[in-house]
C-alpha cells in the first residue's frame, strides 16, 4: 500500500521461447518478448524490495496470446506481500492449516465470511465445494476443512454431481458454468454460495447479455436456507477481502518495524 491506496500491478507477458534458425525478424520479436518477461519479474522484485509497498497483486489471467508461466510470475511475489494468497508458500500454509500465518485468496476468504455471517456452525457440517482451481475451489476446500467441516470437493470428472451436491449442508460453487447447479440438487436448508460470473445472451438487455451464476438461482432459492445472488454476492466480498488483507499486511509490517 502506498499513500493509502492499493496499487494493482497488471502483468503483461511472460513467455519461454523455442527458436529454430536465426531469422532477423524472429530475433527481433523474441527479444521484445524476453524483454517484456524480464520487465515483469524486475517490476515484481522492485515491489518486493520497496518498503513503502505492503502488498500487491498480479491480476490474472495473464496475457493469453503468448504462452505464460503464471506460476513463475506469481511465485516471484514475496509471500509476506502476497495479499492475494496465490503463491505456493501461501497455498502450502493454508493446506496445512496454518491459517494465521498466511494470506488467504480473497474469493474463498469472502465466501467463508458469508458462511459465518449466517450464524450456522461450520464444525461438523458436510461442506461440498464444486471446482478445484487454485484461486477459488482448492483454497475453499482447505478453509472449510480447517474450520472443521467435512469436505467433499467436486470437479469436472466427478460422477453423480447432483448426488454429491445433495449431501452439502454448505455448498460453494465455482465452476464458470452458467446455472450448472439445479435447484432440486440442493439439500433443503443448505447454505449456497455462488462464485460464478457468467455472461449469457439476453435479448431484453440493451447490451444483449446478462450475468448469471453457476447456480440456477430462482430454483435454488426455494430450497436453500441461505443463498448468495449473482451479481452482488461473492463479487463485492472479494474486493472487500483484498482491502482487508492489504490493511492486515500494512499493520504487520508496521509491527515488525516497531519491534525492530
Ligand atoms: P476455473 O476454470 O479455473 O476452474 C473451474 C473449476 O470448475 C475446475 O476445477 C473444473 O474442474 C470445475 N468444473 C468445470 N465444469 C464443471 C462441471 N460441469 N462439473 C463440475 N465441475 C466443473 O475457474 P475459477 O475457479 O477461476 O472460477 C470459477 C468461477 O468463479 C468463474 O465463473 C469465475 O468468473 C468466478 N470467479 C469469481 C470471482 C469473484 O470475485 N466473484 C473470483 C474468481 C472467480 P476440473 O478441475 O476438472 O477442470
Amino acid at each position: 500500500m502506498r499513500n493509502g491506496c492499493l496499487r494493482t500491478f497488471v502483468c503483461i507477458s511472460m513467455s519461454t521461447v523455442v527458436k529454430v534458425g536465426d531469422r532477423d525478424d524472429s530475433n527481433l520479436y523474441i527479444n521484445v518478448k524476453l524483454k517484456a518477461a524480464e520487465e515483469v519479474l524486475k517490476h515484481i522484485m522492485s515491489l518486493n524490495e520497496d518498503s513503502t509497498v505492503h502488498g500487491f497483486i498480479v491480476q490474472l489471467p495473464l496475457d493469453s496470446e503468448n504462452s505464460i508461466n503464471t506460476e513463475t510470475v506469481i511465485n516471484a511475489i514475496a509471500p509476506e506481500k502476497d495479499v492475494d494468497g496465490l503463491t505456493s508458500v501461501s497455498a502450502g500454509k493454508l493446506a496445512r492449516g496454518d491459517l494465521n500465518d498466511c494470506f488467504i485468496p480473497c474469493t474463498p476468504k469472502g465466501c467463508l465470511e458469508l458462511i459465518k455471517e449466517t450464524g450456522v456452525q461450520i464444525a461438523g457440517r458436510h461442506a461440498v465445494v464444486v471446482g478445484r482451481s487454485k484461486i477459488v475451489g482448492a483454497p475453499m476446500h482447505d478453509l472449510l476443512l480447517w474450520n472443521n467441516a467435512t469436505v467433499t470437493t467436486c470437479h469436472s470428472k466427478t460422477a453423480n454431481l447432483d448426488k454429491e451436491i445433495n449431501k452439502g449442508d454448505i455448498l460453494v460453487v465455482a465452476t464458470g458454468q452458467p446455472e450448472l447447479v439445479k435447484g432440486e440438487w440442493i439439500k433443503p436448508g443448505a447454505i449456497v454460495i455462488d462464485c460464478g460470473i457468467n455472461y449469457i445472451p439476453d435479448d431484453t438487455k440493451p447490451n444483449g447479455k446478462k450475468v448469471v451464476g453457476d447456480v440456477a438461482y430462482n430454483e435454488a432459492k426455494e430450497r436453500a436456507g441461505f443463498i448468495t445472488p449473482v451479481p452482488g454476492g461473492v463479487g463485492p466480498m472479494t474486493v472487500a477481502m483484498l482491502m482487508q488483507s492489504t490493511v492486515e499486511s500494512a499493520k504487520h509490517f508496521l509491527e515488525k518495524f516497531k519491534t525492530g
